[in-house]
């Protein structure tokens, strides 16, 4: 660190991505994204504004927040374009959490919302997971403040209902609820059917994931229009062509090629279904996900072990050294033989 840089950010922490290792080609089931490519129609489209990056994009994505709004069910004014919905996430940090609304999420859960209450000086509060990883909605209800809440919960995989999430939003109308659909495409039900009927109400997704685009870094926000407005106030100041022209091709493309997009998701819903069954049979312990990923443990290996085993041949998972979740690990469902090639090797691993 140089003498030279603010206090204000001395003591942050920053996230810590997961492996992109450079050294050797490796089955890489540990960030979560998906083993598909993007739908041909993405690609073509982003090609297509390539040949004008002389251009600035457009500033409010029209054509891309229209689809995304059509696609969903809501008006344009309910939606917010943005840099991977990490952005949007740190806009709703920004827009609503200072000292008389502190950020609310649980003490296992995505780790950038300790980094978005950190950089934005906000204080925070986490609440526990209960002893079975499941969130406690009552104690979430009690809080005052900004409640961030993944659903599907990273990195558990556990999913709320839809009824859950409208008790926690509906129990107190005067304060924000954001709810982060990062995995609600592989099984969740969706919270942005009530953004019509809950003004406190933000629903984040994003591409990363269920899309195919992790690299293209595209996410959206769905609310009430004067949640957005205030989100697109922030954008406006901070980076008004957030969201680049190749990325807003893909996007439209993407959503476009609605049977590409549900056939991968099938398949992932199937291969987590095999590694799901598999794993059981080996003895381990797999917490129920509707993500696509699952997070497991086994008594006959610790968590770190496993992890540096697998790495040693070749397959990457994400484990995570901190103290309630320790012994599992996070495995990201990829294609049929790479999820076949994990259990094999774990069976060499642990000697069946
Ligand atoms: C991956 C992820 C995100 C955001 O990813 P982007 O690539 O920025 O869209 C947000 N929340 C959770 C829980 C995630 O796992």
């Amino acid at each position: 660190m140089s003498k030279f840089f603010s206090s204000k950010y001395k003591n942050l922490t920053p996230y810590t991505p997961g492996e992109q290792p450079k050294e050797r080609e490796y089955i890489k089931l540990n960030t979560n994204e998906s083993p598909f490519p993007p739908s041909p129609l993405a690609i073509k489209m982003a090609n297509q504004e390539s040949e004008k990056v002389y251009l600035y994009s457009d500033p409010n994505s029209t054509v891309l927040t229209n689809t995304v709004a059509e696609y969903y069910g809501v008006k344009p004014e309910q939606v917010i374009m943005t840099n991977g919905s990490d952005e949007v996430l740190n806009f709703a940090f920004m827009a609503y959490c200072d000292n008389q609304n502190k950020a609310v999420f649980a003490d296992i859960t995505y780790g950038f919302y300790k980094v978005f209450a950190e950089i934005n000086n906000v204080p925070y509060k986490e609440i526990p997971l209960k002893d079975d990883f499941s969130l406690d909605i009552d104690a979430f209800i009690k809080e005052d403040g900004t409640l961030f809440i993944a659903n599907p919960n990273a990195p558990t995989g556990i999913c709320l209902s839809l009824l859950e999430i409208e008790k926690i939003v509906s129990s107190n109308t005067q304060r924000i609820v954001v709810i982060d659909e990062a995995y609600i495409d592989f099984g969740g039900q969706s919270a942005v059917k009530l953004v019509d009927k809950y003004d406190n109400l933000l629903v984040t997704q994003t591409f990363s994931k269920s899309r195919s685009m992790a690299g293209a870094r595209l996410g959206f926000g769905i609310a009430n229009a004067k949640l957005i407005f205030d989100l697109v106030n922030i954008k406006y100041s901070l980076n008004p062509y957030n969201v680049n022209r190749m990325t807003s091709g893909a996007g439209i493309g993407a959503i476009k090629d609605d049977k590409y997009f549900k056939d991968n998701i099938n398949k992932i819903i199937q291969n987590r279904e095999y590694t799901v069954c598999e794993l059981e049979k080996l003895g381990f312990t797999v917490i129920d996900s509707k993500a696509n990923f699952v997070f497991v443990k086994s008594d006959k290996i610790s968590g770190k072990d496993l992890y540096l085993k697998l790495k040693e041949m070749g397959i990457l998972v994400r484990h995570f050294e901190k103290p309630r979740i320790k012994d599992f690990n996070r495995i990201t469902i990829g294609d049929k033989n790479q999820m076949v090639s994990l259990i094999n090797q774990i069976k060499n691993i642990i000697g069946e």
